[in-house]
């Protein structure tokens, strides 16, 4: 029930006196954006005057906007990598940060194969805790009753690696999991998760995933909502559901727990939990046998009234699958962040996926907006596009985000473009666009044209001894299937027609493209296994010549024609397919260890 008027708030009478005073904090911040930006440069600045880096460009003490943005440089994670390098191999001096850099979060990005590490230090927790907070209050607003039930989320940690100077190096959800501001959150009936602990906190995915399900389950009938970081991730546990559901019915049945769970902390959790119950083993074998699994979510969990995922930007390629799966569901996408920092949250989180704005929250960073104009891509130079502040972006513009952190970031390009829809108070709210050169992503791997391009070469090496080479390729994510996989179109050109490539030839060139591909993409392939293998079709000869003649008949300019290397468009699918004479996989996984290359 809602509480007494004298605490309503703009956005919505609050759920409880705790989202009072959260949705009182999103007003504060929201009604003095452009004063809380500056007193945050200016504690930033304050604070790490005295690093290496600041003190290149000379600000003498300096912390005002017109200062920094004259001195201090817009740059990119190369530019950084010396100085995160030094701060790896274990020199403690204040590079970037005055704070100790307490350990490095693994970017999904990646720089020269490899995840970009970036520096953050002990207080951003409670930042991230924070922004965390904000969420359910606002959804309390739209949703009733969510104190009711409970949430069935799959949430994940990773492998953790150790820098040469000691200092650990792992993906910020795992971070935030394994701190004690996760481990040791107060309750709050609004957030009860049907996961113990111990089981989002165990490394082995399996184990975890099957306990998670598991408990979930168990308590079908009190999940509310159901969710995962990721669109990506929801559809994977729907995917062990269907690999796994006569086991998990069997435990269900007898109230054991599966053999292949040997986690102690999991299995003495589980024994707490754990009691035979044959009806619901029935049920979820009736449910689960089913050939036809559309809306299993909503037959399961009968009460869910939204999936809370990522369905923007790249995710937004699932969402017939979730509304397969779900009947229909309303998605909820809550929040906007990045290992280099969290963003800002969703303040109207039941809106349709396409409509879906994020305010970005004007305490976590200092943040500046370089305007983007796709169609003089490469004309005007960014030195001379000039940096816009969070409060004066123009709605209807694109920007790429540009940020200043608490941890060491100045003036960083994240590298994702967003566009401004409109304002709470005067805070912007931000249609996320897209990242910057992606081309081709399934789950949190992200492949640009350089990469694919060398992973082609790479793999067409095994060509030679066919006297066949690719004259031209392009590609696609191909995410009906889960897991998803990269599908790469091959136009060959045999010279040798009683020497053409070989079956095995042609599988050994997919495991060599994906041994070519980026950290993220092994990870997911052999650790994760949220990717599946990846699949080259080869197509008729002439098939990109009538790509050429598609697009030239829909007003493509002949001259300036180059082939996409990446396709989405259904009529241009199709054509591509029809052309197909052989599809071949990768016949093994390819190597990945938690280790870096380099
Ligand atoms: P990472 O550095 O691996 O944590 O990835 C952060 C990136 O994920 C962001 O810079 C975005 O490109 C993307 N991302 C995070 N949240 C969202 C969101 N709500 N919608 C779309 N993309 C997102």
């Amino acid at each position: 029930m809602a509480v007494d008027s004298a605490i309503s708030s703009p956005l919505g009478p609050p759920a409880c006196e705790k989202d009072a005073k959260a949705l009182q904090f999103i007003e504060e911040m929201t009604r003095n954006a452009d004063a809380v930006q500056e007193r945050v440069l200016a504690e930033i600045l304050c604070r790490n005057a005295q690093t290496e880096y600041l003190k290149r460009f000379e600000l003498k003490g300096a912390t005002d906007r017109e200062t920094f943005k004259s001195r201090i440089p817009i740059i990119t994670y190369e530019d950084l990598q010396p100085a995160i390098q030094r701060i790896a191999n274990g020199d403690r001096s204040p590079i970037l940060s005055a704070h100790p850099i307490s350990e490095f979060l693994t970017s999904s990005g990646t720089s020269a194969g490899e995840r970009k590490l970036m520096p953050t230090i002990q207080e951003e927790l409670n930042r991230r805790q924070l922004l965390y907070s904000l969420l359910m209050p606002v959804m309390n607003l739209y949703v009733p009753g969510l104190d009711k039930g409970k949430g069935l989320y799959f949430l994940f940690v990773k492998s953790e690696t150790r820098t040469p100077g000691g200092l650990l190096a792992r993906p910020v959800l795992t971070s935030y999991y394994k701190s004690e501001h996760f481990k040791t959150r107060p309750y709050d009936p609004h957030n009860v998760y049907t996961s113990p602990n111990e089981a989002i906190l165990c490394a082995d995915s399996f184990q975890s995933m099957y306990s998670q399900m598991l408990c979930g389950l168990r308590e079908r009938k009190q999940v509310l909502r159901l969710g995962a970081v990721f669109a990506s991730g929801l559809l994977r546990a729907i995917r062990f559901l269907q690999l796994n559901w006569t086991q998990l019915a069997n435990d269900i049945r007898a109230g054991t727990l599966n053999q292949r769970i040997t986690d102690p902390a999991i299995k003495d959790c589980m024994a707490q939990i754990l009691k035979p119950d044959p009806e619901l083993a029935d049920f979820v074998t009736e449910e689960c046998s089913k050939d036809n699994w559309e809306g299993i979510i909503s037959r399961i969990w009968p009460n869910t009234k939204y999936l809370d995922v990522i369905v923007t930007g790249a995710m937004a390629q699932y969402i017939p699958t979730l509304d397969y799966y779900s009947g229909g569901l309303p998605l909820a996408c809550t929040m906007y962040a990045s290992s280099e920092c969290y963003f800002g949250l969703n303040l109207n989180p039941m809106c349709k996926p396409s409509e879906v704005s994020y305010t970005i929250m004007p305490n976590m960073a200092y943040f500046e907006f370089l305007p983007h104009e796709p169609n003089s891509a490469g004309l005007v130079p960014d030195s001379t596009r000039k940096l816009v502040d969070l409060a004066d972006v123009e709605v209807g513009k694109d920007y790429e985000l540009v940020i200043t952190t608490y941890a060491g970031l100045y003036r960083y390009r994240v590298g994702d473009i967003l566009r401004v829809t409109g304002f709470h108070n005067s805070a912007p709210q931000f249609h996320f666009v897209r990242r910057k050169n992606v081309l081709l992503s399934i789950d949190s791997d992200k492949t640009d044209e350089a990469e694919l391009q060398k992973a082609i070469e790479n793999a067409t090496q095994l060509l030679r001894e066919f006297n066949t080479s690719v004259v031209e390729y392009t590609s696609y994510a191909d995410t009906k299937t889960i897991p998803g996989h990269y599908v790469i179109y091959w136009e060959l050109l045999v010279k040798d027609p009683e020497n053409s490539p070989s079956e095995d030839a042609l599988n050994r060139c997919c495991l060599a493209m994906e041994e070519s591909l980026n950290s993220v993409y092994r990870q997911g392939r052999v650790a994760d296994n949220s990717i599946g293998p990846l699949e080259i079709r080869v197509v008729k000869n002439g098939t990109f010549e009538e790509l050429m003649d598609y697009a030239i008949s829909r007003g493509a300019s002949i001259n300036q024609y180059k082939v996409p290397r990446c396709v989405n468009f259904t009529p241009i699918m199709e054509l591509l397919d029809s052309r197909v004479v052989s599809a071949h996989f990768s016949p093994a996984l390819p190597h990945w260890t938690p280790e870096r290359r380099r």
